[in-house]
């Protein structure tokens, strides 16, 4: 004869006296066998009829209440949680109603038990906030601009975003943003379904160094006057523009030239150190002597824009 009954996993004493006929009663009544007296004369082991697992339970808790099978509800947890997607991964242990999960994405999120069954329901979604706040960023970023982060004016269905071109923040509604349905209001660039350009325009500075900037506007002149240059006497001029469809188009041509100058020719990006207070932008200047080789680039995009025009 054994005197321990194992219990999740743990041995625990079993206690010497009868089984009362009412409590065998009140236990099938309730989903579970007796598995034994334990402990004291205060406790029972329980077998539960739905997974077969022993808990322990008060004998009060059995006469006077429903005892509740851990394992039962842990597995309650788990098939909620595959329902929608997610993979129960355990309870979390500052707060009893919340548990951890993995989302299909791979992140972990914490989330209330009762929103799990409200999600199984169909009343509610559940997202991942930090795979959201990634396409936010990328949808922000194929438009020029960058997502700064919420609404100043606490508005939730827009957000503060930042001109990369012309450092410019403002607010923008999230669906105007998603339909460019939005111009800058700093250089006037107007939202990326309008016609723009790419152009090349050269800066000589007080010291007579030569530099060249390699941008998209719809407007480069505009830009060129009213925007970059500071101070109105600088030598600069507008060396070449290759109109193209749409503002979406010019970006993501213009990104990726840049991105093919930098990795070509990496000793002519010039530090913003060196036109700082003269020309406005932070990136996408080279020496001049990168000039000819911007312009074929371009030339090279032109043909290639007319030949798919056709
Ligand atoms: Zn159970
Ligand atoms: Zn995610
Ligand atoms: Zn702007």
């Amino acid at each position: 004869m054994t005197n321990t009954l194992t219990i999740a996993g743990t041995p625990v004493p079993v206690f010497p006296g009868k089984i009362l006929p009412h409590w065998i009663e009140a236990a099938h009544a309730k989903g579970y066998d007796i598995a034994g007296r334990i402990i004291d004369r205060l406790h029972l082991a329980l077998r539960c009829h739905l997974c077969g697992e022993i808990i322990q339970a008060r004998l009060f808790t059995l006469m006077s209440a429903q005892p509740l099978c851990s394992a039962c509800i842990k597995s309650g947890w788990i098939t909620t949680a595959k329902s929608v997607g997610l993979v129960f991964i355990d309870q979390c242990p500052e707060n009893r109603h919340y548990a951890w999960y993995e989302a299909p994405c791979g992140h972990t999120l914490r989330r209330q038990f009762e929103l799990i069954k409200r999600v199984a329901a169909g009343e509610t979604g559940i997202r991942c906030e930090i795979c959201h706040h990634a396409t936010e960023e990328a949808e922000a970023d194929a438009r020029g601009w960058e997502l700064v982060g919420a609404d100043p004016n606490g508005d939730p269905n827009y957000r503060q975003y930042k001109h990369i071109a012309c450092d410019h923040k403002q607010r923008i509604a999230r669906t105007n943003l998603q339909t460019d349905r939005f111009s800058c209001g700093g250089c006037g660039e107007l939202w990326p379904a309008a016609p723009s350009n790419l152009y090349v325009m050269s800066f000589t500075l007080p010291n007579s160094r030569e530099l060249v900037k390699l941008g998209y506007s719809n407007n480069p002149l505009g830009r060129l006057r009213n925007q970059l240059v500071r101070n109105k006497d600088l030598p600069c001029e507008i060396l070449r523009t290759v109109p193209v469809d749409t503002g979406q188009q010019a970006i993501s041509l213009e990104k990726a030239l840049h991105a093919k100058l930098r990795e070509a020719h990496p000793a002519t990006v010039v530090d913003s150190q060196v036109y700082s207070g003269l020309i406005n932008v932070k990136t996408e200047i080279y020496e001049a002597s990168l000039t000819a080789i911007i312009l074929d680039e371009l030339d090279a995009i032109a043909t290639n824009l007319a030949s798919t025009a056709s």
